[in-house]
């Protein structure tokens, strides 16, 4: 039995998809104004594994993950610049060129870390009327209101407003200076902002020229292409308490129910205990984790080995040790692949269970890495183990079964006669014809070693 942790109710419950065999997933994907850190890609592992054991207990996918390349003020509320904008100030381009740039990195450094791409990838501008209906629908059903610098969400006729993040609307705190005052409510929130003429990505719509709300391009990507009852929705634990507690606000109002079944969050990856910021200099990407020797796959690893509900303290000496372990553990998993021995059916069968158990429990994706620890360290070297970890591997995603078995290459036919020549000269003591031999078969590049009836021969 699979079971899933529920961020709606905060337990862990037994998953079934509304349609039988198939799951409708949406996860919030990156907004593409800079590079995407190694906290973000946290989020897309975390949302590998769900993919991976979905499929794995026998699971279709009907997978959304946006591309969010307009609508995301540099504060997660609605203030602050159009991060788009920002970065093409900043990079003295527009902010199309920004998005396909750094969007192309993401699903490069997607691909390196082996991560199941969802089926549909939705770019938010391609989706502009789709969330122009959105909200006209909100509208006509009262949830709306108009004020200086566009439409605006109205959480107190919404009844469920607080559900995910325990908010309480009677304790409304301050209003943030820089926002607008003129909000009926301070949780109220953007579903259109009117934008200044100098702003390059600007739409018509019913209301004036602007650009949408961040919170409603997401809710009118999953509603298009989900519709408007879907099984699981992701994203990482900031997007908790604002974006998704107003996702569902503008789902629930609009279709008159639950339009997401189930949340999942995954919990921060900290760098040096703390948050990753600019100015500490700590912000690091993939490719900068290369630089410094270590590849994706070792940051998977390193990832996979904490529950995506616990945070993570990244430190290099981590970093490190995963890489080892990393090694360590595909090492063991050539020798099996290279192992004659024959297990009996009830071992497969009881590593096989205590696998599916980890992952079916709330993806307990450390302790079935545990599991395969064991398996490979106590058992014969054997084949059948090898062909047990690649199906293993479909749910961990960590290419354990892509292990490099070096072919060792045979050593030219001409260098052999030499060096079965020097044999003859030793056994004869001709010193002097052995040593010139010896020289010749350096010069073709490799080395001899004498051994007791013979010699060996290795590349130099
Ligand atoms: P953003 O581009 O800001 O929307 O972030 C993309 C995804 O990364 C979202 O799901 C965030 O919740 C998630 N995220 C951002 N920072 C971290 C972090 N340090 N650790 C884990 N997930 C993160
Ligand atoms: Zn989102």
């Amino acid at each position: 039995m699979l079971k899933l942790y529920n961020s709606l109710t905060n337990r862990k419950e037994k998953f079934e998809s509304l349609n039988e065999g198939l799951v409708k997933m949406y996860t919030c994907g990156p907004t593409v104004y800079y590079y995407q850190h190694i906290g973000n890609m946290r989020a897309y592992i975390f949302m590998d594994s769900l993919r991976r054991v979905l499929k794995y207990n026998g699971y279709k996918i009907k997978g959304v993950m946006n591309v969010t390349d307009v609508g995301h003020l540099t504060s997660d509320a609605d203030s602050g610049e159009d991060k788009m904008e920002m970065a093409a100030k900043r990079e003295n381009k527009n902010p199309y060129e920004i998005a396909k740039f750094y969007a192309n990195i993401f699903f490069e450094d997607l691909k390196k870390l082996n991560v199941d791409v969802p089926e549909n990838i939705t770019y938010a501008t391609k989706f502009i009327p789709q969330m122009i209906e959105f909200v006209r629908g909100l509208e006509e059903k009262g949830y709306t209101y108009k004020i200086d610098d566009g439409i605006y969400f109205d959480v107190q006729k919404f009844s469920g407003y607080g559900q995910l993040s325990q908010k309480d609307l009677s304790k409304k705190g301050n209003t943030r200076i820089e926002e607008n005052i003129n909000k009926h409510h301070p949780f109220d929130f953007a579903l259109w902002k009117f934008v200044p003429e100098n702003h390059i990505m600007k739409w018509d719509s019913p209301w004036g020229v602007g650009c949408p709300g961040w919170h409603i391009e997401c809710s009118a990507m999953g509603r298009d292409i989900l519709g408007d009852k879907f099984d699981i929705h992701t994203g990482g634990i900031d997007h908790k308490t604002v974006h998704h507690e107003d996702e569902i606000a503008q789902n629930d109002a609009l279709a008159g129910h639950r339009v997401v079944q189930r949340w999942m969050h995954n919990e921060f990856l900290l760098v040096d205990g703390g948050k990753m910021s600019k100015s500490l200099g700590n912000v690091y990407t993939l490719s900068q984790l290369s630089q410094k020797g270590f590849t994706p796959m070792d940051f998977k690893f390193f990832c996979l080995n904490t529950h995506y509900s616990k945070k993570i303290n990244f430190t290099f000496e981590g970093l490190k040790a995963s890489s080892l372990g990393y090694k360590n553990l595909k090492n063991l998993v050539k020798e099996h692949f290279l192992g004659n021995s024959v297990v009996k059916d009830e071992v497969i069968e009881k590593y096989s269970n205590e696998f599916l158990q980890a992952i079916n429990d709330d993806l307990n994706i450390p302790l079935a890495i545990g599991v395969v620890w064991t398996m490979l360290k106590n058992e014969s070297k054997s084949k059948q183990i090898y062909e047990l970890v690649c199906k293993f591997d479909k749910a961990l995603g960590l290419e354990l079964d892509n292990i490099e078995i070096e072919k060792k290459e045979e050593v030219p036919q001409k260098v052999v006669d030499l060096a079965q020549k020097r044999l003859v000269a030793r056994q004869n003591k001709d010193y002097a014809l052995s040593d010139r031999l010896r020289d010749e078969i350096n010069d073709l590049g490799y080395s001899i070693k004498d051994k007791k009836d013979g010699f060996e021969l290795e590349k130099l």
